[in-house]
């Protein structure tokens, strides 16, 4: 059985993304029932032809298909928990963020109450859904996946990644994990060069296609690793990666060192422990094995 367009769902919560996602529903025809817990942000979604209920509970009966998009695990107990009953026999798509030990009890309690159960991390934000470069990650019930893939798809890009509900979680958290330390190193580089009077913005424009370029290079680390051998030829060895001079530099410009001195860390660790020929990709195993 596949989603057709006629397909009836509800979406409970309307913030920024609860709203985008129930608006990209309803403007590909499918008839939607919305609620959110403080009255008056429906009317956007409402205008568009969707139906506001005025209780959880009433939009969960609405339809057999119903998405949570919520602020976060608390907030999904909390509406959730009491409504097992009304939720049974029924599937129910959790797109809030949440880590993946809470979408793994979300999916035991799903289980519990007879509810079919997929979880999943949203890797855009609310401007990009139904938009290329969208994506959201999903595990849980490969059934539901297939079943409503169609519908999903209305909001970017959907994979699935198994039947542990907490695998599309630890992908989307350990792919904001790569975003975050990209950032601070964007922003590192533009507190370097701020002193000489260079805006950030100009910085910015040389620092996008740099960055753009190098995760070129994330092939040939993974292949290193997963090959398990940081002696192949042709890498950048890690006694050749010091970071000393950056953050001399860093230092001279009267700013702070912590986001290098991270990076130089893992790779002072495994020189060390005399791997200093061996290749960069080998700061993975700094980050695997946690410093005492
Ligand atoms: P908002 O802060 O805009 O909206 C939060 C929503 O959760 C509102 O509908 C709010 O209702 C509701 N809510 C919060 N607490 C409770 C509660 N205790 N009971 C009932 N409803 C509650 O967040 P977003 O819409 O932006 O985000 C929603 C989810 O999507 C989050 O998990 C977020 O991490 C995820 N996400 C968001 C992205 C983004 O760029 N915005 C990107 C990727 C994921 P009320 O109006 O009553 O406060």
């Amino acid at each position: 059985m596949t989603t057709h367009s006629s397909d009836q769902v509800s979406v409970l919560g309307l913030g920024a993304m609860g709203s985008a996602l129930a608006g990209a529903l309803v403007k590909a025809g499918h008839p939607t029932t919305v609620w959110n817990r403080t009255p008056g942000k429906a009317d956007a979604i409402v205008a568009l032809g969707a139906e506001s209920a005025a209780t959880a509970e009433d939009a969960v009966r609405a339809s057999r298909l119903v998405i949570a998009c919520l602020l976060d695990h608390a907030s999904v107990l909390e509406v959730l928990g009491p409504l097992s009953a009304e939720l049974a026999g029924r599937t129910l798509v959790n797109v809030t963020t949440t880590a993946p030990a809470q979408s793994r009890e979300l999916a035991a309690w799903a289980a519990d109450a007879g509810v079919a159960y997929l979880d999943g991390g949203i890797m855009a934000v609310p401007d990009m859904i139904g938009r290329p470069g969208s994506s959201v990650l999903y595990s849980g019930s490969a059934e539901v996946f297939d079943r409503h893939k169609p519908l999903l798809d209305l909001w970017g890009d959907s994979a699935y990644f198994g039947e542990d509900a907490g695998l599309a979680s630890l992908f989307d958290l350990a792919l904001l994990a790569g975003m975050y330390v990209m950032f601070a190193g964007f922003l590192h580089g533009a507190a370097m060069v701020a002193p000489e009077g260079v805006t950030a913005s100009a910085f910015a424009e040389r620092a996008a296609p740099w960055l753009a370029a190098m995760t070129g290079g994330f092939q040939g680390f993974a292949a290193v690793v997963d090959g398990g051998d940081y002696t192949v030829e042709g890498q950048q060895s890690l006694g050749f990666s010091s970071l000393d001079d950056l953050i001399a530099a860093t230092s001279g410009q009267g700013i702070s060192t912590e986001v290098v001195d991270m990076v130089q860390r893992l790779i002072r660790r495994q020189i060390d422990a005399g791997h200093g020929e061996e290749g960069f990709a080998r700061i993975i195993e700094s980050i695997r094995q946690p410093a005492h």
